[in-house]
């Protein structure tokens, strides 16, 4: 494995001033000055000094972690060995890494910790057990509603696990899994909802070797059979039902017809195991004998202790499909042990949340995606840290719910999404005022680019002005965290940038035919070396995997596009398929988005282009107002001239269009591929004309859409 030259040195904002800045209010964070980037005022955040007394984190200071992030691209054998060894291997390592990110020089592969033999689901929860931490909470389940009233059933679901008690279940679920003929290298389906009992599935998974595939509790059987059969699966873990807010989600009828559907096209699920979240006969449930079991009577007869299937580090843990923001899913995999080092090792240094200490976090995510895998499941269990799932949605019973929990559990970090914040942000500060908040420490945002109006509403009026917020970039198949600010003294944050690259990580710009971009530019974002959560494969069809992100030779290529800015900070500006060029200017659809979005009555908007006779292309803006706000020629005037203002001239918008809601993926991400063509097809168009449209949350949206085109 050769040596690469040294990484650049990031020139850091406010860097010599932030070691020596006083701050004279505990509560104000430090403004290290402004720089003007394509006419955005740009300004740079930094937490009190107070913040770091009461909020230590492992690297004192930016330039501690810069010596280290230096080392972890010099060397990565190295550094990453020596983080592996925190971890239980049963069996060593004999080899840390082999790689080829060449297509040339034959197939893609990435191998880390070669002859090691592991369990993440030992790691997760023998590890803290055996250390005698048995007694500290895992997991406590937030219902959807605010009071019991409508009660699980005979099962009776525990609100809350100790390690030992996940432990004890996680083994359990596992001995019900090996009596169903489940075995290591086997598939197993989870439609759940976002109870603890859904990452407790996923350990049980791991423990005996098999290969969890979780599918969002609320996709349609169609899409759910899609996936069970695309996977393979032998098995599936289901739930009888759940409320999500007010609506009731029949969650077992959508299993029964999903099966059915992988039955007519020869693929025979065997076994279901369903969790009793609702009883009665709420949900209307009736098991098939010999296929479906209750989860509680299963697990009542099972021994609660089943040994470890120890696997070699590159043995599969998941199949996880992608949010279907720009075609169709891809089922990205997973390996063991590589993986399981950097969710951990990202959920340490990204959020750092102290067990010992008391902190408490909360992931917003559903275990259906990648951010609940890494930071529902495994990176906090890793750690041993206590956390709080949550069933509902934050809009149930009223916006303020998410404040009601943080004041409820005294939660420290906070990981949401920028749809979320916007959402919440739309209906107005009091909601948030009216409750303490005086636990939170770290927040932290994914998904998206975060707008600036909206980052600096959640720094604001969420965290008081007091905490850093980690706006964390990566994806489905970096497994982890791949770029983002961490709460380190001397590390500025500028609002809407995920700002720099975590350990190991070495992120690179690349022009359209491939070559390395130097200083500040713009240009596709690529990584250039693996890291050990790397994705191993497309499930069952590593040549796609080859043509979507392996086209250059040397690097993996991201799919999103980023500018870096003369500190060596990314700022992620949208997706590569998803760029405007207006007279010959390449325009990010997010940063538009973000320009239209600093007006006061907006609350959202989703840019596309569409063709135009002299400039190419042109802009079609879609816009979602703040509550109380309406819609009016003078208001389009307004944002037309704003985005000029702020862009320069040729990046006014040409059509702006109303839209009360746009379409978006069940994770909440904006579909622009969708948008774009409604945008050029205008009223004619058709729903069929609009792809693969199976992970849309709402499909009416697109009827309104279309009926407004402008
Ligand atoms: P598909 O790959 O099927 O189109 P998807 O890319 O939306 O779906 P995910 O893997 O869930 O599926 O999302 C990863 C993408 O989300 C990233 O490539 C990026 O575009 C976007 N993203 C995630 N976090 C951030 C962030 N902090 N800032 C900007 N963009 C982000
Ligand atoms: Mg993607």
């Amino acid at each position: 494995h050769a040596m690469r030259p040294p990484p650049p040195l990031f020139h850091l904002p406010g860097f010599s001033s932030a070691r020596h800045a006083h701050s004279s209010t505990a509560r104000a964070a430090s403004v290290e000055g402004t720089e003007a980037s394509r006419g955005v005022e740009e300004v740079v955040f930094h937490p009190a000094d107070e913040y770091f007394q009461q909020v230590p984190h492992h690297y004192d200071h930016v330039e501690d972690y810069l010596v280290h992030y230096e080392k972890s691209i010099k060397d990565p054998e190295a550094f990453w060995s020596e983080i592996a060894r925190n971890f239980h291997w049963e069996t060593p390592w004999e080899e840390t890494l082999s790689y080829n990110f060449n297509r040339s020089a034959g197939p893609i592969h990435v191998r880390f910790f070669h002859g090691g033999e592991t369990n993440i689901a030992y790691n997760a929860l023998d590890r803290h057990v055996a250390a005698g931490l048995g007694d500290r909470i895992a997991f406590y389940t937030e219902r959807n509603d605010l009071e019991p009233i409508r009660e699980s059933g005979p099962g009776g679901l525990k609100d809350q696990y100790t390690y030992r008690e996940a432990l004890e279940e996680v083994s359990r679920i596992a001995n019900v899994l090996k009596s169903m003929g489940v075995k290591r290298g086997d598939k197993v389906g989870l439609f759940l909802p976002m109870v603890a009992e859904l990452p407790l599935a996923m350990l049980a998974c791991a423990r005996i070797g098999a290969v969890h595939t979780v599918v969002f509790a609320g996709f349609s059987k169609e899409a759910l059979a899609d996936r069970l059969c695309d996977a393979g699966c032998k098995a599936v873990i289901a739930c009888d039902g759940v409320f999500r807010g007010s609506k009731l989600i029949p969650l077992f009828h959508t299993v029964d017809a999903a099966i059915q559907l992988c039955n007519e096209r020869g693929h025979i699920i065997e076994h279901t195991l369903v969790l009793k979240r609702l009883g009665g006969d709420v949900a209307g449930v009736h098991l098939t004998p010999g296929r479906d079991v209750w989860w509680h009577e299963a697990t009542a007869k099972a021994s609660s202790s089943c040994p470890v299937e120890w696997v070699p580090s590159e043995h599969p843990l998941f199949i996880l499909y992608t949010s279907g923001s720009t075609g169709k899913p891809k089922g990205v995999l997973h390996t063991t042990g590589g993986y399981m080092i950097q969710a951990a090792t990202t959920f340490r240094h990204v959020f750092n949340v102290r067990p010992e200490k008391n902190d408490i976090f909360l992931c917003t995510a559903d275990c259906g995606w990648i951010t609940g895998h890494s930071y529902v499941t495994y990176g906090p269990l890793l750690n041993g840290a206590s956390q709080v799932v949550f069933e509902g949605v934050p809009s149930y019973p009223d916006v303020g719910r998410l404040w009601h929990m943080v004041d409820k559990y005294g939660i420290t970090h906070l990981y949401t999404a920028p749809t979320a914040i916007r959402s919440l942000m739309r209906e107005g500060d009091e909601h948030v005022t009216k409750y303490a908040r005086s636990s939170l420490k770290v927040l932290g945002s994914v998904g998206e680019p975060i707008n600036p109006e909206a980052w600096k509403w959640y720094h604001e009026v969420v965290g008081g002005g007091r905490c850093p917020i980690v706006d964390t970039w990566w994806q489905t198949e970096t497994g982890a965290i791949a770029i983002a600010p961490l709460p380190i003294k001397g590390w500025g944050q500028k609002p809407g940038s995920a700002s720099l690259p975590f350990l190991g990580i070495e992120p690179v710009l690349l022009s359209q035919d491939g070559k390395e971009l130097e200083g500040p530019t713009e240009g596709l974002l690529a990584i250039k070396s693996p890291w050990p959560s790397t994705l191993r494969s497309i499930y069952g069809d590593h040549e796609r995997m080859e043509q979507t992100y392996f086209s250059f030779d040397g690097y993996y290529l991201t799919g999103d596009n980023a500018r870096r800015d003369s500190d060596g900070y990314y700022w992620i500006t949208g997706r590569a398929d998803d760029v405007v060029i207006v007279s010959g200017h390449n325009l990010g659809t997010a940063e538009v988005e973000a320009a239209l979005a600093q007006h006061p009555s907006v609350a959202e908007a989703a840019v596309v282009g569409i063709p135009h006779d002299v400039k190419g292309n042109c802009l079609y803006c879609y816009v979602t107002l703040k509550a109380g706000q309406a819609p009016s020629p003078d208001l389009e005037k307004q944002l037309k001239v704003s985005v000029r203002n702020q862009l320069g001239a040729f990046a006014a918008p040409d059509f702006i269009q109303w839209a009360p809601n746009l379409p978006k993926t069940r994770s909440g991400k904006v579909m622009r591929r969708i948008l774009r063509k409604v945008a050029a097809g205008g009223k004619a168009i058709n729903v069929e004309d609009l792809g693969d449209t199976s992970t849309l949350a709402d499909p009416e949206v697109i009827k309104e859409l279309i009926a407004n085109h402008v």
